[in-house]
């Protein structure tokens, strides 16, 4: 009988302090796992360090390493789906180079596909220990709010670390949307999933490339990309707009008509004035915000570039 192949797709920015400790920790998991093939895809979305050094130098001492290397930075929801895209395993798996995601559990997320019948099986910390709490109260919001507006359920805490079955990821490759938002790509796509908890492990080495302003632009993005709730809400505030003019010109009138027109009022008119204005501009913000992602879906720009690959290298 065929053996199994797991593939396991490590996207890496500047990674070249965690990759030697993640590369021990997986193959030691790997050969815990005897009767599994596996694969590890590693992809170096333009690394500005040696990453792109300690990845080839593996692939040349282990033939289950393959690797693509972007020619720049294209972000790690491309670097997963450049990765997705281009491996050969039955079971794939999508993990951190930083050991945030611990190979650990792999044996368990694979016990969970192929005894219990899942299709896919997520990870989520039930913890944000090591996280600055002002962050974990934003993204705790966050969560709030995206899952009020999207029918497309986002599980707070959910990682990028899956394993799943190859029908999943064809699925989730046949997704070709330019500004990609995975978590909910994933579960936009269904299948049954199980979600194993796990308490946050602080990274091995290196530093986070999230920062706060990257992390408030991947949520608007999340929010655009899942839900077009707010262009409908910035509809429902015009129309109450009109509402509330339409009586307070009654009752200017009325006003007018018993007392006469004493000239006064300036200091209220300019407050409504730029409340008024503000609100416009807020909803002109919305709609320019989907327009954006409209016009950038509509290039069709190629998600990721690679420059090389492990078969450029003679092993
Ligand atoms: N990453 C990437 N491209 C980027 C930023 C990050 O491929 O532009 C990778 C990074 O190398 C790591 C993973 O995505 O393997 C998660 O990044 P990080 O640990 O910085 O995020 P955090 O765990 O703090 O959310
Ligand atoms: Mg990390």
């Amino acid at each position: 009988m065929k053996k199994d192949k797991i593939s396991v797709i490590v996207s890496c920015y500047n990674e070249e302090a965690s990759l030697p400790y993640f590369y021990k920790e997986i193959t030691t998991v790997a050969s815990e796992m005897k009767e599994i093939d596996f694969e590890f895809m590693f992809v170096n979305d333009g690394s500005k360090d040696k990453t792109l050094e300690v990845i080839k130098d593996l692939a040349k001492k282990d033939n289950r390493v393959r690797f693509i290397s972007f020619s720049r930075n294209f972000g790690k929801e491309a670097a997963m789906y450049a990765g997705l895209e281009n491996v050969t395993g039955d079971y794939i798996t999508l993990m951190d180079a930083d050991l945030q995601d611990p190979p650990s559990m792999l044996p368990e997320m694979f016990r969970l596909i192929k005894e219990e019948g899942y299709d896919s099986v997520g990870t989520r910390r039930v913890s944000r220990k090591g996280e600055p709490p002002i962050r974990s109260f934003f993204a705790r919001c966050f969560y709030k709010i995206i899952n009020k507006m999207s029918k497309v359920e986002m599980v707070d805490g959910a990682r990028d670390y899956r394993l799943m079955t190859k029908q999943v990821v064809d699925s989730i490759i046949s997704l070709k949307e330019y500004n990609r938002y995975s978590k909910g790509l994933f579960s936009f796509v269904g299948f049954e999933t199980k979600w194993l908890e796990y308490e946050n492990v602080e990274r091995v080495a290196g530093e986070s490339k999230w920062s706060f302003w990257k992390l408030f632009k991947y949520a608007i993005e999340g929010i655009v990309a899942f839900t077009t709730l707010p262009l409908s809400i910035a509809a429902v505030i015009g129309v109450l707009m009109c509402l509330i003019a339409f009586i307070a010109i009654i009752v200017i009138i009325v006003k007018t008509l018993i007392l006469g027109d004493p000239v006064g009022g300036w200091p209220s008119m300019v407050c409504i004035l730029l409340f008024v204005s503000g609100i416009q501009l807020l909803c002109m913000g919305i709609i320019g915000q989907y327009l954006a992602k409209t016009y950038l879906e509509t290039k069709k720009r190629p998600i990721y570039i690679v420059k090389e690959t492990e078969k450029d290298i003679e092993k």
